[in-house]
């Protein structure tokens, strides 16, 4: 198995580029093109070419640790499971099960996300789990669900873009976070259709637009709003598809109503032409789409901003058409799998509410439990983080690191210090691995099989290429053996295709279903789409793109037992995956007929302009915005380790317009000082004319007196518990030259 060429998927992005890797007979991985999977055709970015790097046992945890005499000292596992057994064990005797806290993160595999959230409500009985995906796309997953009944991030392919007439691209700087995608949009421009890109800052992608908005951080919602009211006042809405396809129009059109162009040009800093312009673009053509990202998501009004965007593609028919849509561009590796699998505070897999009785009874009925004894809802990712060392006394968490991470990230560093047993399952010793009681070393994508599910809701087949070092365990042998040190023998097995199997058991009938899927399929088709339940043969009609033909709804699917699926909503218990039953072709588009409510009609969602919940003042009379760069990935955790990436990016800066920056007598280069109401960061300045006046940029990678997050504001969406990463008040302090 492991000395030849294994086709796999990159570790990183959402975009989860083909990949193939080669052992090499000196040791270490080849990583090559794969020109053969189509969204990527063989082109990687430098985070995903130097990705076997990360790899090498001089960069990584190759044994366990645990706290000696306040030092982390080199254990064997048997030591450092029984350490962990015993003081989750311990702590739930002395304060019930809701003390244990479980944090996971996007970048699990879809197995890693399902054991882990089955381990904490079945082996720990603990409502308190949540993971880092919250502080990607929690705005967009909840406004999605709103308006369609369903959220999957992009309910099309991304070889739809090029074919279409214009996209509005929202807060996302796809040609740094995401490159090889920048090529869907160079042919979107060839093909003749336009780009207008909104971003407070002229980023690497905004430059390839055919027009820019550059819109006050934390304006977006109102900047919606305004492109509504003209469209409105134009005479653009589609009347016919409002009156067939919607709910809820009147309401909604009444408070976009109430911000007139004037008014939102005040608010934006956007000017009345420019507006016009956006709506002329985005209404000429038969198709377009909006697609956000991080900007407008991350804000303490993330659901009702990504709500307004949704309701300008229902007021000019552009969702669930043909090559037409609203689409969330995911963040994280696994972003999207990651929260249909149950490591979601509120969520069972398959994308079930945790709080649906049929939704419990069927999972609890997978997994041999009482539905009863299934723990509820527990707190969103920040909130949970917040409650380190008071409510919440210990701590396991896989896959993400809070320390750099998070907002707020000093106080939520300090909380995690409070905790009684910090335990942390890691590939690399991170910053937050550093406080921990007890590490573990785990597995690698590359050494291990595993399933993802890409920004474009295609589950993807990660597959083994070489073993990893000795030392080094699976995250799912770390459950397997937790588990069984805590009672629960069975259930937890090691073999991700077995956890998989039991996935599409769990996932029957509901909103993500993956009945359908199997290993073998996954590596014979390239990937499949969700929904695919599962299917008798007779019913298949072509490829796993055979649901992409304009007019199927790729949806509401006829089932193995004759009835239909309802579309969205928790049905019941759907029928068990068995052999043969693998005939449905996946589900690339959706909603060409119905979208997944109800009564099948996409519902409008009034909203209104409302501040952030930090508005510049005189002591902090700037706005902070942050982001990433090409060379660097979320907390650089991996990233900060590859030698190339590093000298490609080596640390932390400060965007400054010239005017700002002449103003406060900062030189390019010179170390400024960032200070908001959480505390302060320091970074050479990067003086630019690509940012607003009153506007400061800095990317968010790197930890220590640099660390971006040491700012941001935790002020939560109340629908989708998003923290405010995306704009905050500020002042920029010229510490003198270099
Ligand atoms: Fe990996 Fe994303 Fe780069 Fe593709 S764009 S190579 S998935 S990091």
């Amino acid at each position: 198995m492991e000395n030849t060429s294994a086709p796999t998927h990159c570790p990183y992005c959402a975009l989860q580029c083909g990949m193939t890797l080669t052992p090499l007979p000196q040791g270490g991985v080849e990583v090559t093109e794969r020109p053969d999977f189509p969204v990527n055709r063989g082109a990687l970015c430098g985070k995903g070419r130097t990705a076997a790097q990360v790899l090498s046992p001089a960069v990584r945890l190759t044994a366990p640790l645990v706290r000696e005499g306040g030092r982390l000292v080199e254990a064997d596992w048997p030591q450092a499971l029984d350490r962990i057994a015993e003081r989750l064990g311990a702590a739930r005797e002395r304060y019930g099960a809701d003390a244990l806290g479980v944090f996971g993160g996007g970048g699990l595999t879809n197995e890693k996300a399902y054991a882990l959230g089955k381990f904490a409500r079945v082996v720990l009985g603990t409502s308190q789990i949540d993971y880092n995906g919250r502080f990607c796309m929690s705005s967009a997953a909840a406004a999605g669900t709103k308006a369609f009944g369903l959220d999957r991030g992009l309910p099309f392919p991304l070889e739809d873009i090029p074919r279409t007439g214009c996209v509005i691209l929202v807060g996302s700087n796809l040609a740094e976070t995401m490159p090889p995608s920048l090529r869907f949009f160079t042919e979107l421009r060839e093909n003749g259709g336009t780009l207008i890109v909104v971003d407070p800052r002229r980023t690497k992608t905004a430059e390839q637009a055919d027009l820019h908005l550059a819109p006050r951080p934390g304006t977006d919602l109102a900047l919606a709003l305004g492109l509504l009211h003209l469209v409105v006042a134009e005479g653009r809405t589609d009347e016919a598809y409002i009156r067939e396809r919607t709910t809820g129009w009147a309401e909604a059109r009444a408070a976009a109503m109430a911000h007139w162009p004037e008014y939102v040009e005040r608010i934006t800093g956007v000017p009345v032409p420019q507006l016009r312009e956006a709506v002329r673009m985005f209404c000429a053509p038969e198709a377009a789409m909006v697609l956000t990202a991080r900007g407008p998501e991350q804000q303490s009004k993330g659901t009702d901003t990504v709500g307004a965007w949704i309701n300008l593609c229902l007021a000019t028919g552009r969702a669930g058409r043909p090559l037409s849509g609203y689409g969330c561009l995911t963040g994280q590796g696994n972003g999207q799998g990651g929260r249909e699998h149950g490591q979601k505070a509120d969520q069972l897999p398959g994308y079930r509410k945790l709080d649906d009785p049929a939704a419990r009874r069927h999972v609890a009925g997978v997994w041999g439990v009482d539905p009863d004894a299934l723990p509820g809802p527990g707190r969103s990712a920040y909130e949970l983080l917040d409650a380190l060392g008071t409510d919440v006394r210990t701590l396991l968490l896989m896959g993400s690191n809070p320390v750099v991470s998070a907002p707020r990230a000093a106080h939520v560093e300090q909380r995690l210090r409070s905790l009684d047993f910090l335990a942390v399952a890691d590939v690399v010793l991170s910053e937050t691995a550093e406080l921990a009681d007890v590490v573990l070393p785990v597995a690698q994508w590359a050494e291990e099989t595993g399933t993802t599910t890409s920004l474009e809701g295609r589950v993807l087949l990660r597959r083994r290429a070489v073993a990893p070092p000795p030392g080094v365990r699976t995250d799912l042998y770390v459950l397997h053996e937790l588990a069984a040190r805590l009672g629960v023998e069975k259930g937890f097995p090691t073999d991700p295709e077995e956890v998989f199997e039991e996935l599409r058991r769990a996932s029957a009938g509901g909103p993500a279903d993956y009945s359908g899927i199997t290993y073998r399929r996954l590596a014979e088709e390239n990937g499949v789409f969700w929904p695919c339940p599962a299917e008798p043969p007779t019913t298949r009609t072509g490829g796993a793109d055979a649901g992409a033909a304009p007019g199927s709804d790729g949806l509401a699917v006829a089932r193995a037992d004759g009835t239909r699926a309802a579309p969205g909503g928790v049905p019941g218990p759907g029928p068990d995956p068995v052999p043969g039953t693998e005939a449905h072709p996946g589900s690339p588009r959706l909603f060409l007929e119905r979208f997944a409510t109800a009564d099948g009609r996409a519902r409008f969602v009034p909203v209104v302009h409302r501040a952030t919940a930090e508005e510049p003042d005189d002591e902090y009379p700037l706005v902070l915005t942050t982001g990433r760069v090409v060379s660097q990935y979320q907390s650089g955790a991996q990233t900060r380790r590859v030698a190339e990436l590093n000298a490609a990016a080596p640390g932390p800066f400060v965007e400054l317009h010239p005017r700002l920056a002449a103003r406060l007598g900062a030189a390019d280069g010179d170390p400024v000082a960032v200070v908001s109401r959480r505390g302060r960061a320091v970074a050479p300045a990067r003086v630019t004319a690509a940012i607003r006046p009153d506007t400061v940029f800095m990317p968010f990678h790197w930890p220590g007196e640099g660390r971006a997050n040491t700012l941001t504001n935790p002020a939560l969406d109340p629908t989708s518990g998003m923290p405010e990463f995306k704009s905050c008040a500020v002042r920029v302090e010229a510490l003198g030259p270099r």
